[in-house]
């Protein structure tokens, strides 16, 4: 007998992968979350039956979320992570030796202890003594920060049940408020191929403009989420992830990395027309 996994991506369109075996299966007060062996995507992690992480294309998302910022800015030191229980974002930032302290906030203990169960791949370096792992909520933990971070990376679910918050735009003017200077702001700003995607991606790329000077999307390709054309937000006080990009400093650290490489951190600023006009537009 054959075993899928299947996400719906919308009402008519649904994305399935052949399932070896189920490892694991819990729900927390939060949300719901188990972790499956699979033929094409390895180990795969889902959240409320949605994909969240699989081994095969990881490694697309946490190049992504960290590198673009970490090569616009060679001086960030501090930064905080919210959300990314299964502990990729910070695998990635842990490489630099810029960083002194990275504060991650991920509301479910639940995930980070299914990750580091069965995810080694994302969750090993969790235990960096720079990391501080804080279980609570993203949206209250940036509340009373003021200048505080560098950087702030926000890997967070959809914006639905307790990623909902991390989409409104107070928590966006707190982040502002929590980063110095020259801080930079990395958001999963979802999708511009469905149309809910789409919808969510305008909203969030609308309230972060009215706080930030600079505020761009970037693109990148990851088979597993609705469509493979996923998006990032780069928001920051006045870093330019283009023009501030030292890309010859970056390459100098010797950091091998599958996806990222200083061309493409120039190239996936480039948006296909049809994403420039909904963001210039706000709409569909
Ligand atoms: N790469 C995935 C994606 O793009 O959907 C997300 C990675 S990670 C699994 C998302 C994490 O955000 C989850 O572990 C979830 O528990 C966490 N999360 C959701 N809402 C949160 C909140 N308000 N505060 C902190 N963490 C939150």
């Amino acid at each position: 007998m054959e075993l899928w996994y299947t996400e719906m991506h919308t009402e008519n369109a649904k994305l399935s992968m052949k399932v070896k075996e189920q490892l694991f299966s819990e729900e927390s007060e939060f949300q719901k979350v188990d972790v499956f062996d699979t033929y094409e995507f390895g180990r795969l992690l889902t959240i409320d039956g949605l994909v969240m992480v699989t081994q095969k294309d990881e490694f697309v998302y946490h190049d992504m979320i960290v590198h673009v910022a970490m090569a616009t800015n060679p001086n960030i030191k501090k930064a905080l992570v919210i959300g990314g229980g299964d502990g990729g974002t910070a695998r990635e930032l842990t490489r630099y030796n810029s960083i002194e302290k990275m504060d991650m906030v991920e509301i479910d203990e639940l995930v980070v202890r299914a990750s580091k169960e069965y995810l080694p791949f994302t969750a090993g370096k969790l235990d960096d003594p720079r990391v501080n792992l804080f279980f609570e909520d993203g949206v209250k933990f940036v509340e009373d920060k003021k200048g505080e971070y560098d950087l702030i990376i926000v890997d967070s679910t959809d914006p639905i049940g307790p990623g909902e918050g991390l989409f409104s735009i107070e928590f966006y003017q707190n982040c502002y408020d929590a980063l110095t200077e020259n801080g930079i702001l990395i958001n999963q700003k979802e999708s511009p191929y469905y149309a809910r995607d789409a919808k969510e991606m305008i909203r969030a790329d609308q309230k972060i403009k009215k706080i930030f000077p600079i505020a761009m999307t970037y693109k990148y390709h990851i088979p597993t989420y609705p469509s493979g054309l996923w998006l990032f937000g780069f928001a920051s006080k006045g870093l330019h992830p283009i023009e501030d990009l030292d890309a010859d400093k970056w390459n100098g650290l010797g950091l091998k990395t599958k996806y990222y490489n200083t061309d493409l951190h120039v190239g996936s600023f480039a948006l296909p027309n049809y994403v420039k006009e909904m963001i210039e537009n706000g709409i569909i």
